[in-house]
């Protein structure tokens, strides 16, 4: 067995930046990574769907083409073909990342590890005593447990579809739902969006889910609330879904499972470490990524927090400083974590909803501002897609304490205003802010 100062088990977003940090400090570190470098971001989730996401926005800008002056004639959308160059890109990014470890120093070791002792790691025949071993082993989809859920596809089988299914059924109500249910009507699906309560995005503020509603139905979109399945059943490419309610639809090419996200730890010897997890397996760690387990940390999606790449990332660099650069009181904090969903608009949020808000502070600290528009652009199109947007505050001083967008532009909007926000801004700091104008984000510093 050899010594190790820090193992890394998962070459994800959050455990690249933890071991990269960890080397910049001087650290040896290993990185066990069994599939590809870069984790869910790079290969399954935000990286590939980005570019499914850019595609739609393309599509729906060519429907918009003609009332801007433009002779286009659109024909098929060839769905191979983008995968084909999406695929390419996400090879070189695997690339990018394995010379990046190269050049600082870490060494990548390709298996699936697995604990056999508190800081003991083994893969295949090779083991390593370490200092200290990171857990960043992520998640993956989730698949219910209904007859015929083999039937459907995750989101890591709709990066694998080799063309576009004509008639698709999404399950589920997050983000993955209604951002693929987004992508495949663009190019050209006929789409139903099944919810088993009565909206999706149900834990955002209700000004995001209702306007995105509304927008999805405008686009073709089916959505059904109120949809709970019993059940798959047919055959890939005539499959059928059956309700609750005793009535069945379809059938459909693709039924695609976005129904949330499980912890990747089956097979990784946690008992046999004796670390621990919470009821739904996600290991259970402090403010400073620490299991219950000396010299054993985690972060992540696996922990279960806030499941988003940034999130991970920058955990991950905070650990190393803190372990490793002499700045013992650094961690992650949870709160107040700016977040897109790519819809078509797409969603910018941050900080609470108007409800967490009045739950926390009472009616009377709460004053909320609220706006609803049509952005310039659409202006000239028979689309008339919305925007809308509310601040959220409280106290005499109007603090800002949740912002919330719908609208083209919102995914790039958000950031600025999250750091005004993180920094503790109020209504007042937001008025005094000249706007920029013609913009869609200049509605928020003019709200009344
Ligand atoms: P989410 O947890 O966001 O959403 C899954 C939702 O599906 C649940 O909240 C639930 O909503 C519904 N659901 C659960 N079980 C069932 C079921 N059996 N039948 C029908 N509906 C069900 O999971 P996702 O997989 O969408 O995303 C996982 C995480 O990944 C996200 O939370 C996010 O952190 C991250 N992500 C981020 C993206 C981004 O940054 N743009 C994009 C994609 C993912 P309800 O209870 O309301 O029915």
């Amino acid at each position: 067995m050899k010594r190790m100062q820090t193992v890394v088990i998962g070459g994800g977003s959050g455990g690249l930046a933890f071991a990269q940090r960890a080397a910049q400090y001087g650290r040896e570190v290993v990185v066990i990574e069994g599939g590809r470098l870069g984790g869910t971001c790079v290969n399954v989730g935000c990286v590939p769907k980005k570019v499914m996401w850019y595609a739609a926005e393309l599509a729906h800008a060519l429907e918009d083409a003609a009332s801007y002056g433009f002779e286009v004639t659109v024909g098929d959308h060839d769905w191979a073909k983008l995968k084909q160059g999406r695929d390419a890109y996400i090879e070189r990014l695997n690339g990018i990342y394995a010379k990046n470890l190269a050049s600082r120093g870490v060494t990548h070791v390709a298996g699936w590890a697995r604990l056999t002792g508190p800081t003991v790691v083994e893969v295949g025949d090779e083991s390593w005593h370490a200092e200290h071993v990171v857990l960043a082993s992520g998640c993956e989809p989730g698949f219910p447990d209904l007859p015929g859920t083999e039937l459907g596809i995750t989101s890591d089988g709709f990066f694998e579809l080799p063309e576009r299914p004509r008639r698709v059924a999404v399950v589920g109500a997050g983000y993955v739902a209604v951002e693929l249910a987004g992508v495949f009507r663009a190019l050209g699906s006929k789409v139903d969006l099944f919810v088993r309560g009565d909206t999706p995005l149900r834990r955002f503020d209700p000004l995001l889910s209702s306007v995105l509603v509304e927008c999805m139905r405008a686009d073709g979109i089916v959505v059904r609330p109120h949809s709970a399945l019993t059940g798959l059943k047919g055959e890939p490419g005539a499959i059928t879904v059956g309700l609750q309610d005793g009535q069945n639809k379809g059938p459909y090419d693709a039924v695609v499972w976005a129904v949330g996200r499980v912890p990747r730890t089956a097979g990784l010897g946690l008992d046999t470490a004796g670390v621990m997890t919470d009821a739904d397996g996600f290991v259970t760690t402090d403010l400073y990524q620490a299991t219950n387990v000396s010299g054993v940390f985690a972060l992540g999606d696996v922990t279960g927090r806030v499941a988003l790449t940034p999130v991970a990332i920058a955990a991950g660099r905070r650990l190393a400083d803190r372990l490793y650069g002499g700045q013992p009181g650094r961690c992650l904090d949870y709160e107040n974590v700016p977040t897109v969903i790519f819809t078509h608009p797409p969603i910018g949020t941050i900080g609470m909803t108007e409800a967490e808000a009045r739950a926390e502070h009472g009616d009377e600290q709460v004053h909320v501002y609220t706006t609803r528009f049509t952005p310039m652009y659409h202006a000239l199109t028979p689309r008339r897609v919305p925007a809308a947007m509310k601040l959220v505050t409280v106290g005499a001083d109007e603090r800002i304490v949740g912002c919330h967008v719908i609208g083209d532009g919102a995914d790039e909007m958000l950031q600025g205003f999250a750091v005004a926000i993180r920094m503790g801004a109020t209504k007042r700091d937001f008025d005094d802010t000249v706007a920029i104008h013609p913009t869609s984000a200049e509605e928020m510093v003019t709200l009344k």
